[in-house]
């Protein structure tokens, strides 16, 4: 049985409590392990660590945290297996996405490491003959990092890669239920030699980490992903400090089916969109829009690739779709379901849970006669439902996927060139996918609009959330 502590100042810990919490695997409710449960104590003793260490770190020449970051990059690779196996066993999802989830872990590293050497200053012709002007760019301090339990390893990879390559030192507290990925993330940071301080891990009570490391005023920058709910508490609290955030928050994504798309694709994107970490990821396709022409068409095919779809045990051979986190989440799941179905909707395929498994399983779903009424057509399902709107024109469905409070991911699938470049001038979100249902990639900026988020993250611009400007005035 796993036995995961907290990491702080170079050292392996136990909360100053001792009090631990269990860690169930979601694809048949064992306990796999048990994690150190701290608590605001437990994150003082680590700010003051992240707080310490900051200035050495910071002075490094960015080439030598490159070189860190790469070096951590290697392990990470080296590890690919046994990181793929914890994060499976913790949360759910099939091995091979686990995999790949590792495998852009490192690479978020190494493209941060390229970063560091680029965080350019500016030379500014001032309007005094006798006045020099620059801005140069400096790492915004100490780092808090909160993170989501549905990509345990790259999230807080994606956080570290960018925090680490400005100069700044970092606090991570992860979800409750995934501390095993980021405890093993650590372990291979000390390996790696990263400095006493530099990284350090609380896991545990997130009321009160998340309390501490908005209110302590060591730490200058809090970056957070998660549910809209909670980023909104954390930003009012960050107003308190007048304190630097970047939010990747929920999302509700369109994917929208023109009649001239190659169906296929289309049904292949719609599939990866919606089913992949069984439908759990903040850029998950929330509703598909089809246009009527092809709807039956559309309909035959994706019916028949949602019930090829095989759930189970993520670490089992030939799995394709994992279980969802938990008790809650499965709740929440069927009541958008049974709020559709009560207000007219009705099941294609799927629709409640799935009783022959002993884990939180809900058997992938389709759902027809979908309309704006209904819950799901607002809120974040975080499951593997996929509600199917019909819709006539480009203009009408464009202002179908504009209606929502959310802004994080849209996709779209037409062979028409000049659509392609109106719909994505007129989708109201921050990353869209044309013919494309996978658009994340370390090198483009991943961040939503509205009420999906403040920032970016990866992309050219990786490092500018982690870095201040200072304007330097010289008179000579
Ligand atoms: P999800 O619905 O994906 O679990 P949450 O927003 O609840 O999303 O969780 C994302 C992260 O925020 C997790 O690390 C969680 O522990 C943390 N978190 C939850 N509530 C709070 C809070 N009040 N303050 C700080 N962090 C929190």
């Amino acid at each position: 049985m796993n036995q995961w502590s907290m990491y702080m100042n170079g050292q392996w810990v136990q909360a100053t409590s001792g009090e631990r919490s269990e860690i169930i695997n979601p694809a048949d409710r064992s306990v796999v392990g048990t994690a150190a449960y701290g608590g605001a104590v437990d994150a003082e003793r680590a700010i003051h660590a992240a707080a310490a260490a900051f200035k050495s770190w910071a002075a490094l020449a960015a080439k030598e945290r490159a070189a860190y970051l790469n070096r951590l990059a290697e392990l990470l690779e080296q590890h690919k297996e046994e990181l793929a196996g914890l994060i499976t066993l913790e949360m759910g999802k099939p091995l091979a996405e686990a995999r790949g989830e590792v495998a852009i872990s490192a690479e978020y590293l190494r493209w941060n490491a390229g970063e560091a050497v680029r965080s350019y200053g500016k030379v500014i012709p001032s309007s005094s003959a006798d006045k020099r002007l620059l801005s140069i760019r400096q790492p915004v301090g100490p780092v808090g990092a909160i993170t989501p339990w549905n990509f345990p390893l790259s999230m807080a990879a994606r956080k570290l890669g960018p925090a680490l390559a400005a100069g700044c030192t970092i606090v991570l507290k992860p979800a409750l239920q995934t501390p095993g990925a980021a405890v093993k993330f650590f372990e291979l940071a000390a390996l790696a030699g990263i400095p006493a301080g530099v990284m350090n891990l609380v896991t545990g009570d997130p009321k009160e980490i998340g309390d501490k490391l908005l209110s302590h005023p060591a730490i200058r920058k809090i970056t957070f992903t998660g549910s809209t709910a909670v980023g909104k508490l954390l930003m009012k609290s960050a107003a308190d400090h007048v304190k630097n955030v970047s939010m990747e928050l929920g999302g509700h994504a369109p994917l929208i089916v023109f009649e001239d798309a190659d169906l296929e694709q289309a049904v292949a994107g719609a599939m990866s969109s919606k089913f992949r970490n069984a439908g759990q990821t903040c850029i998950c396709a929330n509703r598909i829009y089809v246009q009527r022409s092809v709807a039956d068409r559309f309909m035959e095919q994706f019916k028949e690739a949602v019930e090829r779809l095989v759930a189970g045990d993520g670490r089992v051979e030939g799995t394709t779709i994992g279980p969802v986190i938990d008790e809650k989440s499965l709740r929440k799941i069927q009541f958008q379901v049974d709020d559709a179905i009560s207000k007219g909707a009705s099941v294609v395929t799927g629709g409640k849970r799935n009783e022959r498994l002993s884990g939180y399983f809900f058997e992938p779903t389709i759902l027809q006669d979908v309309n704006d009424t209904m819950t799901i057509s607002q809120e974040e399902t975080f499951g593997p439902v996929a509600p199917i709107y019909l819709f006539d024109t480009e203009e009408e469905v464009i202002n179908q996927a504009n209606h929502s409070v959310y802004g994080l991911a849209a996709y779209f699938y037409t062979k028409d060139l000049g659509r392609t470049i109106r719909v994505y001038e007129a989708l109201e979100y921050g990353i869209v996918g044309c013919n494309d249902a996978v658009p994340t990639a370390v090198e483009g900026p991943f961040g939503g609009l509205k009420e999906s988020g403040i920032g970016r993250e990866g992309g050219p611009d990786s490092l500018a959330d982690f870095l201040e400007t200072k304007f330097v005035s010289i008179r000579i």
